[in-house]
């Protein structure tokens, strides 16, 4: 069976760091007998500018089509002032609506060889390797009503936090499963001393945990899971949580690993499929000079591997080719140490591209 890949490479960086993604396919297709058919389509700024819209409906089939999407990055000051709909970001909140992606999973992996990079002391995140699992669709972003009134002349804004049961359940299977894969450890976070949204996910999750006998749950409180982050987030392998804990400490957890060049992400809808992309945005104060650092794409093809085409080999041997060309001393801009020599995008990606070629000898 050929798997369909939609590649959107979008506006800024996106096309340069997806370009050597999808080197990494094409050499995958061409060494290893990977059965992929890559199309490409326009998503954001650049749909915008082709069509008029920022998710225009020929993408739209397309990914409703493939198996997997992979995306660079959306967004730049070029269109900033655009109405909200025709804004780039529109078609990325828009290809997650349309295709129900709800579980958003977040690795926070830091390299051995860049264990420097990140702002803590290196013993303490040496090795860090967890995984986060977000609720994407529900929560308070999207809960109703919402608003903003005048209460007796004095303007009130609102918003609700809802979660109906089936969601809890929904993502927290995807999170069981998650663990399942990787130690057997799942922490969920929550605020159930004083939200009864939380209680409810608390009691979902501990039934849930039943039909999961081979992985140990936990609980922690949303501010405690902050603080123990930071203090020692190697006690961590899977954290699953819901939409606006997860947003804040998904970020908290990539700024541990030092650099968002690094950092990949999926978000998957209910049969497997998904929309996988870099966790940084279109950086457009680097685009076009070729120095953004295309691992974090390159480790986004690893996880559509891993998760929507079940190609766990494929997905292992790509992560072996990054560790390979880091143990080179390989780095971009991003992640070399000062006054060392950095690398450019297409000599870091033709680097994964020769120790993954390495492999198939
Ligand atoms: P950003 O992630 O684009 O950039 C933040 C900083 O990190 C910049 O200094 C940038 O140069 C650097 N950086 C990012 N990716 C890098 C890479 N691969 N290699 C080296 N350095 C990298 O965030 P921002 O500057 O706040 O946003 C820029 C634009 O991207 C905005 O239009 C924003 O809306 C959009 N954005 C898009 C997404 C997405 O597409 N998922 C996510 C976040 C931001």
């Amino acid at each position: 069976m050929t798997h369909r890949i939609l590649v959107l490479p979008g506006d800024g960086i996106g096309p340069e760091i997806v370009a050597e993604a999808v080197r990494i396919l094409e050499l995958l297709r061409a060494e290893f007998g990977l059965a992929v058919e890559i199309e490409e389509g326009k998503v954001g700024g650049a749909a915008y500018e082709a069509a008029g819209s920022p998710l225009p409906e020929e993408t739209l089939r397309l990914a409703r089509a493939a198996d997997a999407v992979l995306l660079g990055a959306v967004g730049g000051p070029r269109w900033e002032g655009l109405a909200r709909e025709l804004r780039p970001e529109r078609g990325l909140l828009g290809l997650r609506a349309e295709l129900g992606l709800f579980a958003n999973l977040r690795p926070a992996l830091l390299y051995p060889q860049l264990a420097a990079a990140s702002s803590l002391r290196p013993e303490i995140v040496a090795g860090l390797d967890l995984m986060i699992v977000r609720e994407l669709t529900g929560g308070i972003y999207f809960g109703t009503p919402r608003g903003v009134r005048d209460e007796g002349g004095v303007r009130t804004a609102y918003n609700t936090m809802v979660y109906s049961e089936a969601e809890i359940e929904r993502i927290g299977r995807v999170a069981f499963e998650t663990a399942r894969r990787r130690s057997g450890r799942l922490c969920s976070v929550d605020k159930a001393n004083v939200l009864e949204v939380s209680e409810l996910w608390r009691e979902v999750l501990t039934a849930l945990a039943a039909e999961f006998p081979d992985v140990t749950l936990s609980h922690l409180y949303v501010d405690n899971a902050a603080m123990q982050l930071v203090r020692a987030p190697k006690q961590f392998d899977v954290i699953v949580t819901g939409n606006l804990f997860g947003d804040i400490l998904s970020d908290q957890a990539a700024m541990l690993t030092g650099s968002i060049g690094m950092l990949p992400s999926a978000s998957l809808d209910a049969h497997g499929k998904g929309m996988y992309e870099p966790i940084h945005g279109s950086a457009p104060d680097i685009a076009g000079r070729g120095t953004a650092n295309p691992l974090a794409t390159i480790l986004s093809v690893a996880m559509l591997l891993r998760h929507s085409l079940g190609e766990e080999e494929a997905a292992a041997r790509v992560e072996r080719a990054v560790g390979a060309a880091l143990d080179q001393g390989l780095r971009t801009p991003d992640i070399a140490a000062p006054g060392t020599r950095a690398a450019g995008t297409r000599e870091m990606g033709a680097a994964v591209a020769a120790a993954l070629r390495a492999q198939a000898r």
